[in-house]
């Protein structure tokens, strides 16, 4: 299908690796043209060449700190104006309610939901005066089903969300959707991560933590990338002009519910 956004100038945030570099990887497929953001400058580089070499599109790399003011601007100011804005960023760690200080919470919304909301900020209302944009806000089936040792993640992702509800409907009519994406599990080095903390946690090795998570989901595996990639592309599409405000769970069916 021809997602009818080649020419597009396209931002995806924390995407050297993982869901990023999935997102940046099949919007660079539909044509666009992207900066790309990281921390470390070796793999971004690296990515960067990558996808502009496969797919003929300009692909900018800019290392930073997408969470830090400094970083955005950074950021902004390589990137100019927007069509399609994807954010992200590296999620909190794992631990226990009671152990979490003001500064820890402070730093997870900073990272996943301030973030997100000044990028949008930023970019938004240009897309609103040429009357089209995309966003996706790349949050977490934590949103949907908390998972307790990923605390601080639920609590920072659910008030991105609740931003995102109120905000998407006021762009809407200037032709800016705005959605979430929430990952269960995939695989990318975030997964392995938290492999870890499970297998240190029971005892167990982590090839036995990974088949334990895995028959949590209905697939019976973990999510790719590239599906994942692909599922952010559409919803940056001209076709996709009709979803709105939406939360799409992308977590082959473990998430046990109707809505
Ligand atoms: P990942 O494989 O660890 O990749 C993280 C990417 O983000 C890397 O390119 C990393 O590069 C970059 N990054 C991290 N922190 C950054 C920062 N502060 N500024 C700029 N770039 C940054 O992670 P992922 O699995 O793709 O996860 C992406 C997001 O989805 C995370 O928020 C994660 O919590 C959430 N999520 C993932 C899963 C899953 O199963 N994978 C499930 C639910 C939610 P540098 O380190 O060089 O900066």
């Amino acid at each position: 299908m021809d997602l009818g956004i080649r020419g597009k100038r396209g931002l995806v945030c924390a995407a050297s690796k993982g869901l990023g570099r999935g997102c940046a990887e099949a919007l660079a497929e539909a044509g666009v043209n992207l900066v790309i953001n990281a921390r470390g400058s070796d793999a971004l580089h690296q990515t960067a060449f990558e996808i502009a070499d496969k797919y003929k599109v300009e692909v900018t790399p800019v290392a930073a700190d997408i969470t830090t003011d400094a970083g955005r601007a950074k950021v902004l100011e390589a990137l100019g104006q927007a069509d399609i804005l994807v954010t992200n960023a590296g999620g909190p760690p794992p631990g226990m309610w009671m152990d979490w200080t003001r500064d820890d919470f402070i730093k997870a919304v900073d990272a996943n939901m301030m973030t997100a909301i000044l990028l949008m900020q930023a970019l938004v209302p240009g897309m609103m005066e040429r009357g089209w944009g995309r966003v996706v806000n790349i949050t977490s089936q934590s949103v949907k089903t908390p998972i307790g040792v990923l605390g601080l993640s639920n609590t920072a992702r659910a008030g991105l969300t609740g931003f995102v509800a109120g905000m998407s409907r006021q762009v809407a009519g200037r032709g800016v959707c705005v959605n979430n994406l929430l990952p269960g599990i995939h695989d990318t080095d975030r997964a392995v991560s938290l492999d870890g903390g499970v297998a240190k946690a029971e005892g167990i090795s982590a090839a036995e933590a990974r088949e334990k998570r895995q028959k949590t989901i209905p697939t019976g595996k973990y999510g790719t990338a590239a599906d994942f990639g692909a599922t952010c592309a559409f919803l940056c599409s001209q076709q996709a002009a009709f979803i709105v405000g939406q939360n799409i769970l992308l977590d082959g069916g473990a998430s046990n519910s109707v809505m």
